[in-house]
C-alpha cells in the first residue's frame, strides 16, 4: 500500500469528477464561450459576494495576477514571513510586479492589525517604497494549516482602509478554513478586495484556481491572465472538475481534519517527537529530537513502508491528509507510527 501525505495535491479525479469532465460543455474561454468555465466563474463569484471571477491555471497565476492588480513597480506590499507569496512563487512578486515584500514576524503564518500598522511606510517619505497592499493567507501552509481569527482580519480590513492599501487573501485552502471554523465564503468577500481559491488541493482537482474581485478588479485581471499565459481554450473540462468539487467535496474535509488531529496525537506519543504543531485544518508539521533519529533517517523508515511525507526545512516535517487518503490507510499509518 502507498500512503502519500506530501500534499494535498497528489490527489487523482475520482470517477464521479471524470464523468462530470467528460460530459463537460466546452468552448472557446478565450473568446469567454465555454459554458463551463462561465459558469464556475459565475458561481465562485457568487460564492463569495463578488461581482465577478476568473479561472486560472494554478493558484500561483491567481495570486500573481491579484498582486500586479494592486500594484505598481517600486512598490512594497506587506506580508507574513511564512507567506506563500514570498516563499513558493519563484519570486513572482519581484519578476512579475516588480514590487518588494515587507515581511512580519507573526504567529504561525498569520499577524496581528498592530504589526500591519507598523510596516506600513509613511506615504509622503519618498526614500521608502509605498505601501500599497497586504496579503492574507488562510489557511496559512508553511503556518501549518492554522486558521484566522474572523476579528483581527477585519482590524486589519480596517487600516487597510485608513491607509488607503489593497487587500488580498491568498485562499488555496479557505475550504478548509471555512468548514474547521464554520464561517461562511461571503464573511471573507466582503472584507477582502480580491480572493485567490485553489481546486486543486483539498477539493481534489486536476488542476485550478480562481480569483474572485469586483467587475472593475476582473476586467484588468482578464489582460493580466493573457500575459502570464494563462488564456486557455477549452479549459471547461477543468471547470467541470471545480464545479463537481463544490458540489461533492467541501463539506468532507472536516474527515481530513479529523485524521490529521489523530496523526497529530499519535505522533505526540512518539518518544522521539520534539514538537506537533496544533492541528486546526489538515497540515500536520512537527519536529524530530535532536539526538534521537535523523530526520533523513525517519524518512527512510516511512518510505520503507511506503508513506511519503515532506521535509520543509529547518527541521520541521510535514504531512497533509486529502482525500485519496482513505480509512483503511489511515488505519494502517497509525499502527506503523506505533511500531516505529
Ligand atoms: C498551493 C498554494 C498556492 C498555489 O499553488 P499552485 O501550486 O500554483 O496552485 C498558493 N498559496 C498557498 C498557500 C498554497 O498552499
Amino acid at each position: 500500500m502507498n500512503i502519500n501525505l506530501i500534499s494535498d495535491t497528489v490527489t487523482q479525479p475520482s470517477k464521479g469528477m471524470l464523468d462530470a469532465m467528460m460530459n463537460a460543455q466546452v468552448g472557446d474561454d478565450v473568446f469567454k464561450t465555454d459554458a463551463s468555465v462561465n459558469e464556475l466563474e459565475a458561481k465562485t463569484a457568487a460564492l463569495f459576494g463578488k461581482e465577478e471571477a476568473l479561472f486560472f491555471p494554478s493558484g500561483t497565476m491567481a495570486n500573481q495576477t491579484a498582486i500586479k492588480l494592486h500594484t505598481q513597480p517600486g512598490e512594497q506590499l506587506i506580508c507574513d514571513k511564512y507567506a506563500h507569496i514570498y516563499n513558493y512563487e519563484g519570486g513572482g512578486v519581484s519578476f512579475n510586479s516588480g514590487v518588494s515584500c515587507k515581511l512580519i514576524d507573526g504567529h504561525r503564518g498569520m499577524m496581528t492589525a498592530e504589526q500591519v500598522e507598523g510596516a506600513i511606510n509613511p506615504p509622503d517619505f519618498y526614500h521608502s517604497p509605498l505601501t500599497t497592499l497586504v496579503c492574507i493567507e488562510n489557511t496559512t501552509n508553511k503556518g501549518g494549516g492554522a486558521c484566522w481569527d474572523i476579528e483581527e482580519l477585519k482590524k486589519i480590513k480596517k487600516v487597510c482602509k485608513n491607509h488607503n492599501l489593497a487587500y488580498h487573501l491568498d485562499g488555496a485552502r479557505i475550504w478548509n478554513a471555512m468548514v474547521a471554523k464554520n464561517e461562511k465564503p461571503e464573511q471573507f468577500g466582503e472584507l477582502f478586495d480580491t480572493i485567490s481559491v485553489c481546486f486543486s488541493k483539498g477539493l481534489g482537482c486536476p488542476v485550478g484556481s480562481v480569483l474572485v474581485g469586483s467587475k472593475a478588479m476582473m476586467d484588468k485581471a482578464l489582460r493580466i491572465r493573457k500575459i502570464l499565459g494563462g488564456g486557455m481554450r477549452q479549459a471547461g473540462y477543468l471547470a467541470a472538475a471545480a464545479l463537481y468539487a463544490l458540489d461533492h467535496n467541501r463539506s468532507r474535509l472536516a474527515d481530513d481534519h479529523k485524521k490529521a488531529f489523530e496523526i497529530g496525537v499519535a505522533l505526540e506519543n512518539l518518544p522521539f517527537i520534539k514538537k506537533v504543531e496544533p492541528i486546526e485544518t489538515n497540515i500536520v508539521i512537527f519536529e524530530i529530537e535532536e539526538g534521537s533519529i535523523t530526520e533523513a533517517v525517519f524518512l527512510d523508515k516511512l518510505l520503507e513502508q511506503g508513506i511519503s511525507i515532506i521535509g520543509m526545512g529547518q527541521g520541521k516535517l510535514r504531512m497533509v491528509t486529502h482525500l485519496d487518503y482513505t480509512d483503511e490507510m489511515h488505519a494502517v499509518f497509525l499502527k506503523t507510527l506505533k511500531k516505529l
